[in-house]
Order: C-alpha cells, then structure tokens, then sequence
C-alpha cells in the first residue's frame, strides 16, 4: 500500500544554513512524518535490544526530540544534557571546542547514579565535540556509557573514529559524505 521508503528518504538537505557554504542536515522533516519518525526511534532502538540500558541520555535540542522517543519505548528515565545556564538545579559543566570559539554543556549531577548504564541520544554526529563532552559528563557521574546513537553520522568530520577511538560504541541510521 505504502512504498518503502528509508529514513534518508525523509531527511531534508538546506544548503547555505545557518550560513553560506554549509549543509545543513534537517531532520524536521523526518520528525513530522509518522511513519517516518517510528522508523527512525524503532531503528536507533534495535541495536541494543537484550541489553541492559538504565537510562537514556538526550543532548539539545533535537536529541530530546529522539531521547524522549527512544526512553518511553525502553521505559526507562530520559536525562537532558543542555547548553550552559538552562539546568535549574546543581550541575556538572563541561566546555568544549567549536569551529570558532568554545561551548559548555551540563547535566544535573544527581541524574545518574554510579553504575548505571545509560545510552546517548542526538540526531546528528560531525566531529564528535558534542557527543564527547556528553560522554565526559556521564562518565563523571559513575556512568557506564554502553554507546552514542545517531540518526546522521558525517564520519568525513571525525566524529565517529573520535568517540570510537576513547572506547565508545557509536551506531547511526545514515551517514553522508
Ligand atoms: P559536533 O559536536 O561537531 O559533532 O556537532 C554535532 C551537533 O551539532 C549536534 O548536536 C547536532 O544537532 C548539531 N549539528 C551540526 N550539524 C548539523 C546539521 O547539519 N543538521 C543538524 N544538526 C547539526
């Protein structure tokens, strides 16, 4: 009845965004489609099927959107890690580099418990900055980080043979050049 279509059928390619001369990977268009989104949160799910995942670690903004997707489905707790200042609680802060400049994100510090084994949620993985510092934060906690889960990976950005090279499991749905 429905053409199969994959989840890179409904990712949305914006040239020139957020400035001239990059390509911007927009997963709007997957998140609005039903079919579309249920593909990518079963997909990003079925890796980890039989394992033991005690919590599931979002980074802002657009990996609430699949975190919160993927933890309902796990039933388990869904942990926000965001952009400095927006946690209201006690955080624990780590910066990291930009291509210009530098940023921080944070986590509460009583959202994992030592031990617990969580798995990091984003829609899209360049050069692995973000997902690194989410993995330092979670492992300051006592975490075990049992892997990074992306919609979109640019390994052409060294992201993936970062995060694989400090020992992280790293699984993504699509990848582009
Ligand atoms: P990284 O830290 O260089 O790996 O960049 C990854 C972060 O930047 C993720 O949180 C992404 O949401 C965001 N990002 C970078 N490029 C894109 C894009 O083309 N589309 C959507 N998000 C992007």
């Amino acid at each position: 009845r429905h053409a199969q279509k994959s989840v890179k059928d409904y990712i949305r390619t914006i040239v020139d965004f957020p400035k001239e001369g990059i390509i911007f990977r927009d997963v709007t268009t997957l998140f609005q489609d039903a079919r579309g989104f249920r593909m990518a949160v079963d997909q990003l799910l079925s890796p980890y099927a039989g394992e033991q995942i005690d919590k599931v670690v979002g980074l802002e903004a657009r990996g609430f959107i699949l975190g919160g997707a993927v933890a309902h489905q796990l039933t388990v707790g869904f942990v926000p890690i965001r952009k400095k200042g927006k946690l209201p609680g006690a955080v624990l802060s780590e910066a990291y580099q930009l291509e210009y400049g530098e940023a921080v994100m944070e986590i509460h510090d009583d959202a994992i418990k030592p031990g617990e084994r969580v798995l990091i949620v984003d829609d899209l993985l360049a050069t692995g900055g973000t997902a690194k510092a989410a993995i330092k934060l979670c492992e300051r906690l006592g975490a075990e980080v049992i892997g990074c889960a992306f919609v979109i990976d640019l390994p052409d950005l060294g992201g993936r043979k970062l995060l694989e090279d400090g020992g992280v499991d790293v699984f993504s749905l699509v990848s582009y050049d």
